[in-house]
């Protein structure tokens, strides 16, 4: 009765998105979270091309797409809001997953949204339950979860545990996982207020790179905009919740009674990353693993491909008993990834700093400004469950595949992932044929066979890109390219290699 497939702690973001997605595979999940109710108040605001591609996977884009306002780029400037570099314009960019790059949400009304959905999933839910403690030592897979309405202690037990408990992670601590500090903790002040008339703010995220008082202006989801603003080591950081002062500050955009503050928190952000995402059959994801100052607004992102990475991977080794070697990919992968954001998130506020402090713009060293706009692109995976265990360029091992889309007239009509299915999948412009045995462990592992059609691929230039070699692709359920057929790798190859590679060989 007490025992689970996977149990999951804590649902935020990262743990409601991995249980939809574990239950989407058939999985028996346990979700278990201390608070009633979900967080009232807005912390992540954005939502990145990707975010919207991985909530395709788990069924609720449609909530992120009402609850949004794509947004229209970003930029640096001085202390009187003038640009200073190159601004970022995203305006009717469409990315290779098929989305705007960026886009503003309203993370309440999503968040209700999300918790409503998985309440209807086959998701066992306990809310009003705190995780306590567990003894990964003894193998016995057990925790301890306190009943917060009636103090009573439960045991379950698990094949696979999952914590998503965000910063300060019991989970992490149980495991004795410890953290890498990338040294940035500063305080900033955050507030979001409601507009009490129309907007006049624009609608591109302004870095005000003033010595005085660094701050970000985010023209969140409508009626909404948020506001932060660096607090210096000497200040009091209790005067920054003063209405008064927080008026002062928005000063320069908004005269007090043209909005209404909604929420005002200080925060320290930090830059952390844990020194492993796994420990036995037991992972962290999201906050728990990974904290980054929002300065790249890719917080909730990272937690995001945490879980959809982690969450086939699981699938797979319930479902179709492959070998759970597969699940080291997990932190082999995220690892650097995540890193990634979290150092250059940090990037942003280091460049921000260095624009203030520097007379003149073109003073601050190349490094610095390549770092703070090289922020706005992601890399690819490097090394995991790819052809040869690494990614390669011919192969684009490690890049995400490219969404189908229809469009019509260069408008979006209709968003077509799902025929790349929820499991692996073979796609090419044309047929091809692989070994008898090679048939029947594509089809063990439910791998979809897709001839893509002319009609995706003539008006979606990154399918365009993608296909114009005669190329066929082995694609991850995560849509990241596992590899392709190249002059020197046939197909047959390439599936020898997964087989290997996902049922007995050490993922290197
Ligand atoms: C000011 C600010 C702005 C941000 N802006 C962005 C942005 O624009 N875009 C973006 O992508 N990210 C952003 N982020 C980051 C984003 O908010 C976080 O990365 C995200 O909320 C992490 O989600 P999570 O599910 O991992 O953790 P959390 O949201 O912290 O969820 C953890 C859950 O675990 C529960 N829990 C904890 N301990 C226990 C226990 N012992 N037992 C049971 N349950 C437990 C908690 O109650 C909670 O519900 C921002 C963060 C801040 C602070």
């Amino acid at each position: 009765m007490n025992h689970f497939d996977v149990i999951i702690v804590g649902l935020g973001p990262s743990g409601s998105i991995a249980a939809l997605l574990l239950e989407s595979y058939g999985i028996k999940v346990l979700a278990i979270e201390k608070e009633k109710e979900i967080y009232s108040l807005p912390r992540a605001v954005t939502i990145s091309d990707q975010g919207f591609r991985m909530s395709q996977l788990a069924g609720i884009d449609h909530i992120y797409e009402e609850n949004s306002t794509v947004l229209g780029g970003a930029r640096f400037t001085d202390k009187d809001l003038n640009t200073i570099g190159n601004a970022i314009d995203l305006d009717g960019l469409i990315s290779q997953n098929g989305w705007p790059p960026s886009s503003l949400f309203h993370q309440p009304y999503t968040d209700q949204a999300i918790r409503e959905k998985l309440e209807k999933s086959r998701v066992d839910i306990l809310l009003e339950h705190q995780f306590q403690h567990l003894n990964y030592k003894d193998k016995k897979n057990t925790i301890k979860v306190l009943n917060l309405k009636d103090q009573e202690e439960i045991e379950f037990t698990y094949r696979y545990l999952i914590g998503s408990d965000g910063g300060s992670s019991l989970v992490r601590k149980e495991l004795n996982i410890q953290q890498i500090d990338l040294e940035y903790n500063r305080d900033w002040v955050v507030v979001d207020v409601e507009l009490k008339n129309e907007n006049t703010l624009g609608d591109q995220v302004i870095q005000v790179c003033d010595a005085e008082r660094l701050a970000t202006f985010v023209p969140s989801h409508l009626p909404f905009r948020r506001w932060e603003f660096i607090i210096h080591e000497h200040e009091d950081k209790n005067t920054f919740l003063d209405e008064k002062k927080i008026q002062e500050l928005i000063s320069k955009w908004l005269k007090p009674e043209e909005y209404r503050i909604i929420r005002k928190a200080v925060y320290q952000f930090h830059s952390v990353v844990a020194k492993n995402f796994q420990k036995d059959n037991c992972f962290l994801v999201g906050d728990a693993a990974h904290q980054a100052p929002p300065f790249m607004g890719e917080g909730m992102m990272s937690g995001y491909r945490d879980a959809v990475n982690l969450a086939w991977k699981i699938a797979a080794t319930i479902k179709n008993g492959l070998n759970e070697k597969l699940l080291e990919s997990y932190e082999q992968e995220r690892i650097p990834h995540s890193k990634f954001v979290v150092k250059n998130s940090a990037g942003i506020g280091e460049l921000m700093e260095a624009y203030a402090t520097t007379k003149d713009p073109k003073e601050v060293p190349i490094d610095l400004v390549e770092k703070g706009y090289g922020s706005f692109i992601l890399p690819n995976l490097s090394h995991g469950l790819f052809f040869g265990g690494k990614a390669n360029e011919t192969m684009r091992s490690g890049e995400i595949f490219p969404q189908p889309v229809l469009y019509h007239n260069k408008k979006i009509v209709k968003r077509m992932d799902h025929i790349l299915g929820s499991n692996f999948s073979l796609v090419s412009k044309y047929t091809f044929n692989v070994s008898e045995e090679n048939k029947r462990f594509l089809e063990m592992l439910g791998c979809k066979s897709l001839i893509l059609k002319n009609e995706y691929i003539e008006e979606n230039s990154w399918l365009k890109f993608f296909m114009e070699e005669e190329k066929a692709y082995l694609v991850r359920p995560d849509r990241y390219i596992f590899g392709s057929t190249t002059s020197d790798v046939s197909l047959d190859e390439l599936i020898d290699d997964l087989k290997i590679r996902i049922n007995l060989e050490n993922i290197k």
